[in-house]
């Protein structure tokens, strides 16, 4: 049986002892997984940072991650920073229409906009359209300032 193509953004960041292995590489060859880089700040012997879109089979995806795990690489899922304020919300359903994965959707019986967030891949279409900015996404100053020394930092605010 085929499997489905399993599609997820993920917050990547690299110590900066591997910053220059082909980790991303290996993720590509060894595991068949599609990589679309969204970000990349990496510079040789800096901790870097890495906004990447996979897609594949999710036992590859799923491998593949621990992969890039057991080389000191630290992943996050950035569905995980996505939220909705609810008190600024007021269920217009513009974000349904660029939602990709119907993690945004309208539940017919009361038009209500719901938010799932076990399905959102990240992709912020939604923050983008949303015009009271009620979709968020949360990153860090981490995110902003790359360079900056983090070491006692938690990846996002
Ligand atoms: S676009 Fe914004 S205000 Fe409209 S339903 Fe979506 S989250 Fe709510
Ligand atoms: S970030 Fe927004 S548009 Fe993208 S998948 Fe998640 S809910 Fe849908």
């Amino acid at each position: 049986m085929v499997n489905p193509v399993y599609r997820r953004i993920y917050y990547i960041r690299f110590p900066k002892e591997i910053s220059d292995k082909p980790v991303i590489y290996q993720l590509i060859k060894q595991y068949d997984v599609e990589v679309n880089i969204l970000r990349a700040d990496i510079l040789p012997q800096r901790e870097g940072i890495l906004i990447l879109e996979l897609a594949g089979a999710k036992p590859n995806i799923t491998d593949g991650l621990n992969y890039l795990k057991e080389h000191g690489l630290s992943i996050e899922r950035l569905a995980t920073k996505i939220r909705r304020d609810d008190e600024r919300c007021f269920q217009c359903g513009a974000c349904t229409g660029v939602c990709p994965v119907d993690a945004l959707y309208i539940r017919r019986e009361d038009m209500a906009v719901l938010f799932d967030a076990d399905k959102c891949t990240g992709c912020s279409q939604c923050v983008l359209i949303c015009p009271v900015r009620a979709m968020e996404m949360s990153l860090g100053k981490e995110w902003l300032e790359p360079e900056a020394d983090r070491t006692n930092a938690p990846l996002f605010s």
